[in-house]
């Protein structure tokens, strides 16, 4: 029997898997959800002796289930090969305390690659199976990460374009630089004069524009979206969480049933979403800790139960976090109302007229298995500091807010489960925030020698996703306002 997925906003609206790949977005605005939540058909004993591929299969069989076996083994070998620097992909790294759960290991240094590396593979086997004749536009808004990962996943693959809109002044030099040197003749970026909510929402906005769809239609076109708003990307983000349990249980760190925590830097609440379906699947999960910017309004909901985006957005040195709409947490607003899509598709429209809405005391008692918190610049720059000086580990931006607000929490309440801070990108990525946190003396402006002080600092390797931006040449140079992304996307496509 398929798994079957439901839109949040409509529980008529129902497709296969692949289908649900293929549309990103469901049409009526929701996202889609698996039907049932399945569980784990292995033990951890059996898991544990799997490596990461293996694995990988273990976990989206239960999700994809309309793709075949063979499908599904092609596309998890294509991705997780050796695009990635290391055998293990996601290797736990125990330091300190904590273990750190290293997702920055693929070819674009961020965690965005442990998903964008498959993501092509099920998309183009989806379109395929569903007798798909367009060609796919990709249409992706990014905070920094997720571009450079579609783009290098999407690029020159048959049958797909892709077009990236990023906040031009709200990213780090490296990411800004990994983007614009793209390559690949179906690859477009753009800058906006905005932010990377107004990114999203013009992205969103393009998606639910039925007359621009029949226009695409018949150019031959079809969008879909490389966004974490995907199921194909949220899917193979459960695998890590499974893996990193697994590595713990080989390593005897925990035995059968004893619980951990996962304390997670979230932006747009897709990888910690991710997190909530590996516990629902059978991982066994203490706390999930959403750690945020000062960006904080997810903390604000966890602590009030009220979702209020109408504030200041804050450009962090986490710029990947910087984020008001968390477009994910839709999924889980729609499972704590007992998948009431009714209720939901309400409090969404409250969310997108007034910036605001609340969620019941019912719903409330749901969200016992989360934990919000957050740091502030200052925080995270400690936080850096810190694991730096007593552990000679060298963390990026985003991890230290995680680490930051993980600190806090122990001296709160003291507790003791062991807990794995997920690392969501290479320090190499922002190299020049980390090594002023670090105090390491003078940083040097050019990003390169910012990379070679970093190495001597942190006695790891130089990544090379960053030797190959230095000589590259810039490809894509466009910029524009936030209400000209439609007109862009028509005059790349030649519809208007
Ligand atoms: C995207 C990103 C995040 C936030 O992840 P979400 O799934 O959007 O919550 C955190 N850190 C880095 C480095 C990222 O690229």
């Amino acid at each position: 029997m398929n798994l079957m997925y439901r839109s949040t906003r409509d529980s008529n609206n129902k497709v296969t898997a692949s289908q649900a790949v293929l549309q990103g977005l469901s049409s009526d605005g929701g996202l889609f959800v698996p039907e049932t939540i399945p569980v784990l058909t292995k033990s951890f004993e059996e898991l544990s002796k799997m490596d990461y591929r293996e694995l990988a299969f273990e976990v989206m069989k239960l999700f994809l289930t309309d793709y075949t076996e063979e499908e599904l083994k092609d596309c998890i070998n294509k991705a997780y090969d050796d695009k990635f620097d290391t055998p293990e992909i996601a290797p736990l790294k125990q330091i300190g305390q904590a273990y750190y759960l290293e997702l920055f290991h693929g070819a674009t240094i961020a965690f965005k690659d442990m998903a964008l590396s498959i993501l092509p593979h099920l998309l183009t086997k989806a379109a395929k199976k569903n007798n798909v004749q367009e060609e796919i536009v990709i249409l992706t808004a990014t905070s920094g990460d997720t571009g450079k990962a579609a783009l290098a996943g999407f690029a020159d693959v048959e049958g797909t374009k892709i077009i990236v809109f990023y906040p031009k002044d709200g990213v780090s030099s490296v990411q800004e630089k990994q983007m614009v040197t793209q390559k690949g003749d179906n690859t477009n970026v753009i800058g906006i004069r905005g932010n990377f909510d107004d990114a999203q929402t013009g992205v969103k906005m393009m998606f639910n524009n039925t007359e621009l769809a029949e226009r695409l239609k018949k150019a031959g076109y079809l969008f879909s979206s490389a966004n974490s708003i995907n199921i194909g990307r949220l899917v193979p983000q459960i695998v890590y969480y499974v893996h990193s349990y697994a590595s713990l249980y080989r390593k005897k760190q925990v035995t059968q049933g004893d619980k951990i925590n996962f304390v997670v830097p979230t932006g747009n609440f897709g990888n910690i979403l991710a997190a909530y379906y590996a516990k629902n699947i059978g991982v066994p999960i203490n706390k999930l800790i959403c750690a945020s910017n000062e960006n904080k309004v997810l903390f604000d909901f966890f602590e009030t139960g009220r979702y209020d985006k109408n504030r200041d957005f804050i450009l962090t040195e986490s710029p990947s976090m910087d984020i008001l709409v968390s477009s994910n947490l839709e999924r889980l607003i729609y499972h704590i109302a007992d998948n009431d899509s009714e209720k939901t598709e309400q409090l969404m429209k409250a969310l997108s007229s007034n910036g605001v809405y609340e969620i019941t005391d019912s719903m409330k008692a749901k969200l016992k298995g989360f934990i919000g918190g957050w740091a502030s610049e200052e925080n995270t720059r400690e936080a850096i500091h810190q694991v730096y000086q007593e552990n000679n580990y060298v963390i990026d931006t985003h991890t230290a807010v995680a680490a930051s607000v993980y600190h806090g929490y122990v001296k709160e309440t003291g507790d003791t489960t062991k807990t794995v801070i997920v690392s969501t990108a290479s320090p190499y990525k922002f190299a020049n925030s980390v090594l002023s946190a670090l105090h390491t003396g003078e940083v040097p402006a050019d990003d390169y020698e910012q990379a070679i002080l970093l190495k001597k600092v942190s006695n790891t390797e130089i990544p090379n996703a960053v030797e190959e931006i230095r000589t590259a040449p810039v490809l894509h140079s466009k910029v524009c306002n936030i209400c000209e992304m439609q007109i862009n996307v028509e005059d790349i496509l030649k519809i208007i």
